[in-house]
């Protein structure tokens, strides 16, 4: 294909229109992808990358497309397929080409496209006057909601909201992208970003929309205002699906806004170090807190799942509502599994809801509608054996009502094993419908008439191996071998001549034809009209499925829990709102799943009094280990679940922090140390005397004595100014002898044998008196000679190797409490904290300072 042909002026034309596309380029039986399409397809697709007269070219089959668009999607690609809609017209030998369809990962609906463990989002955000606005909205599901953050906390609330909802696309207003913003927005990866320009961002413009769109006269019913400027992108996200999604929505239906008091905020740094759904090294489920938990048996309960981990609760109420509904699953094991084995049968309900509100629902989806709904009535029938289990499935009386409505409307209507398409026929049950009935029967005997037919020939001719058969191109004819020629009667009008055999008609033929044509097409005719009907009752009542839906996801992620309790051996937590935190034998859920049974040693958690743990011990002692397993237990018991404890008392957190130190952040192209100290920066301002602080090896990112210095530091705050229950992992020995009420010291035991030790992995009062480096490297396997070194170099350094700490105090002595709030002063605390800010000079000041600095300016506000 040389640069200058037809087609290539065809194909520029068309990729001109589809920049942001890979252009699926329809030539024969192949989708040809050329130029950077193809480099960017091969590179995803694994295909080999060929050039025509320097053109560099790459193809999949048209058969096998479903197969490679998944792939592409996944690594953040639109795809635009385009078609040749018309043969080349006479005297041209080049077809009309168009594009039929855009493929784009924030507006698919089929399976098979989606990955049915994961809300698929679709995010805008955009700046408005001093917030970050972000709105958010899952296609697949009709999940549509909005939030907001302050402007100044931008950077780690979008890092957070982009973590939790992994969005497959994003619609970023342009100017963000000149702000610190932008730089996550450009590092978020695998994602399509659009660029739209700032005047389409207007809350007037989309509260307008929005009302429009839902045909209500304000937003109250939503919970929201009509200046909210979280509007502003909710507006854009729905006229994007709109424009894009090529059909109605009626599943699309409600607004919500996300309320900060609702959740627990988990940082991304957070939601990653803690493993919750993706694991650290790929991403993948395996060795997360989410595969110990998951024993759901449908998609929309995986994704419920999911959904809670991220987002664990943070009032007292609904965890203790959440978790009392777990335990009366635990507390009936019959149930339990009768409930497990029924809700296998439900089908991805939330899903399918999506197909009916946009129209596309199929036959075969219709069946899995009813067999769901089967599934909805059989749970209602079970629970009301058992009346106390009644709240783990809250069916409301008009929910209840429209499933058991809809299930006799598809059990009825619609055929077993019905076609894919209403169009092939066949897809309404015999007895629903009398004129479907009428013309099936007429069809049926149009049948037998062509089958006595069949048999009048044979004899009349005498060819017993007489055939009638059908094609599409000749529809249906006779067929008689060579060898029975010579019997053919003259009525026979010939239509094909093949070496074995040849092919005929009759005028009765033709006649029997037309009339089983014409009961054909008034059969599916019927057919077609019938379901369009069925298809309009179950939408008229799809708010009703998808409330069902939304339980049907939440009682399987329940039943998950109570499983994953059983399974596990967790035990129930108790919680209330104090400030305690106490686990007995505790355990870390993951760790424990991928040792053999026993070999995990338990450990317990005691943050109370005091409620600041300092831990050291050697590499490899444990001490990673046992602060997420804190964490984690806690978390587990925000979000409803038991926890892997012999007894735990919790008073319920309102932020959990993880932070771990050192970590390479190349990938990001940001240091390491700015990383760090943005995050211990963003834990400091926000966390309270509620909240659980874990903390491991923070300051490695730079000099050991700046790196002690700071972690000093961070301690001094947590200690005096944040009183948060905190967990925090060092080498830094000398931290061990601060001095404070609220500060102990916790180590891992580990004993010596000879030059080597022996971890036995339990918690003990008392920091560390030894790092054991060396053994520890002996351990993994360092050559002899280099640990000889080490151990001739660490002698020599003996003397020198007690660094010099400032001296550590609590509130009671005067000289520690913080420096009274000045008097009245001529600024505001703001201007007074923008000057500190203006007046500092980042490039020349030491990562001390600044953490110092930003402790001032937390100070002052
Ligand atoms: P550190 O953070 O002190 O370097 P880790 O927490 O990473 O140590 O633990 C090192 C290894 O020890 C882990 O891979 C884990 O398999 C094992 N381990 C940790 N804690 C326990 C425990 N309580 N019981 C059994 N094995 C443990």
């Amino acid at each position: 294909m040389s640069a200058d042909t037809p087609m290539m002026q065809q194909y520029r034309r068309i990729k001109d229109q589809q920049r942001d596309a890979i252009l699926f380029f329809r030539l024969g039986d192949f989708y040809e992808m050329f130029f950077h399409d193809a480099k960017e397809a091969a590179a995803v697709l694994g295909l080999t990358l060929t050039q025509r007269n320097g053109v560099p070219m790459c193809g999949v089959p048209y058969h096998a497309a479903n197969t490679y668009i998944p792939r592409l999607l996944r690594a953040g690609k639109k795809i635009a397929i385009c078609e040749q809609t018309q043969l080349p017209a006479a005297g041209s030998k080049l077809a009309t080409r168009e594009v039929t369809q855009v493929i784009s990962p924030g507006i698919i609906t089929e399976q098979d496209f989606l990955d049915s463990n994961r809300d698929n989002y679709l995010v805008a955000v955009c700046r408005q006057a001093t917030e970050l606005c972000m709105a958010w909205i899952d296609i697949s599901t009709g999940r549509f909601e909005l939030h907001s953050y302050p402007w100044e906390q931008a950077v780690p609330g979008l890092r957070q909201e982009l973590a939790r909802l992994a969005p497959r696309e994003l619609i970023v207003q342009e100017s963000l992208l000149e702000t610190p913003v932008g730089e996550v927005l450009r590092s978020s990866r695998d994602v399509v970003v659009n660029r739209y320009p700032d005047w389409l961002f207007s809350v007037e413009e989309s509260y307008r929309r929005l009302t429009d769109y839902f045909g209500t006269t304000n937003l109250r019913g939503f919970g929201l205002d009509e200046n909210d400027p979280g509007l502003a992108p909710a507006g854009i996200v729905l006229e994007y699906i709109q424009e894009n999604a090529g059909s109605r929505l009626s599943h699309v239906n409600s607004i919500g806004k996300l309320r900060d008091g609702d959740f627990v905020p988990l940082d991304e740094a957070t939601q990653r170090n803690l493993e919750l759904v993706e694991n650290l090294q790929d991403g993948g489920t395996e060795f997360t807190l989410f595969r110990v938990l998951n024993y759901t048996e449908t998609a929309m309960g995986a994704r419920a799942l999911a959904r809670w981990l991220k987002q664990p609760l943070r009032r007292i109420d609904p965890i203790c509502d959440r978790q009392q509904r777990v335990a009366q699953l635990y507390h009936h094991q019959t149930t339990l599994s009768e409930i497990r084995e029924c809700i296998a049968g439900a089908r991805d309900l939330e899903r399918l809801g999506s197909k009916i509100g946009m129209g596309r629902c199929n036959p075969r989806e219709m069946e899995a509608v009813g067999a769901t709904l089967a599934v909805v009535l059989q749970l209602q029938d079970l629970l009301a054996r058992q009346p106390e289990l009644l709240p783990v499935f809250p069916v409301a009386r008009e929910s209840g009502e429209a499933a058991r409505k809809l299930h006799a409307l598809i059990a009825h209507a619609i055929a077993d094993n019905p076609p894919t398409t209403p169009g092939d026929g066949g897809c309404i049950r015999t007895g629903f419908d009398a004129e479907v009935d009428r013309l099936r029967q007429l069809h049926d005997n149009s049948g037998e008439i062509l089958q006595d037919y069949i048999r009048k020939l044979q004899q009349e001719t005498g060819i017993p191996s007489l055939k009638v058969k059908y094609n599409r191109i000749l529809g249906h004819f006779i067929e008689v071998t060579r060898t029975h020629r010579d019997k053919v009667p003259e009525s026979f009008i010939p239509r094909q001549s093949l070496t074995q055999s040849d092919r005929f008609t009759t005028t009765e033929l033709n006649r029997i034809e037309s009339s089983l044509n014409s009961a054909e097409q008034n059969l599916i005719d019927r057919e077609l009209e019938v379901y369009a009907d069925v298809r309009s009752q179950v939408e008229d009542e799809l708010a009703e499925l998808q409330r069902i839906a939304a339980l049907l996801g939440e009682l399987d992620a329940l039943q998950s829990l109570a499983q994953a309790a059983t399974i596990h051996g967790y035990v129930q937590p108790r919680l209330d709102s104090s400030r305690k935190l106490s686990i007995s034998g505790g355990r870390h859920p993951v760790v424990e799943q991928h040792l053999p049974p026993g070999d995990f040693v338990p450990n317990s958690v005691e943050l109370s009094e005091p409620r600041f743990a300092l831990i050291t011990g050697p590499n490899m002692a444990g001490k990673s280990t046992y602060l997420r397993q804190a964490a984690l237990i806690v978390l587990m018991a925000q979000i409803g679940s038991f926890v892997p404890a012999n007894d735990a008392h919790i008073g319920v957190v309102d932020n959990l922090f993880c932070r771990v130190g050192a970590r390479d952040n190349l990938a990001r192209g940001e240091s390491t140390f700015l990383v760090e100290m943005s995050e211990t920066a963003h834990i400091l301002r926000t966390s309270s005397d509620r909240s659980l602080i874990i903390m491991d090896e923070v300051g490695r990112g730079t000099s050991s004595t700046d790196g002690q210095a700071i972690a000093h530091a961070v301690c001094d705050y947590i200690l005096n100014h944040i009183r948060a229950r905190t967990l925090f992992a060092t080498h830094y020995h000398q931290l061990s002898m601060i001095e404070h009420p609220d500060f102990t010291n916790l180590s891992l035991s580990v004993v010596e044998n000879g030059s080597d030790i022996v971890f036995l992995r339990e918690i003990q009062d008392g920091p560390s008196n030894h790092s054991y480096g060396i053994q520890a490297a002996r351990l993994a396997g360092v050559p002899k000679a280099i640990i000889a070194a080490a151990e001739q170099f660490l002698l020599q350094m003996e003397p020198e190797n007690q660094g010099e700490l400032p001296r550590m105090v609590s509130p009671a002595d005067p000289a520690a409490v913080p420096a009274a709030a000045p008097p009245d002063s001529l600024f505001s605390v703001e201007t007074e904290a923008a000057d500190m800010l203006r007046n500092t000079d980042p490039d020349s000041i030491t990562p001390l300072q600044a953490l110092q600095l930003v402790a001032q300016l937390r100070e002052k506000l």
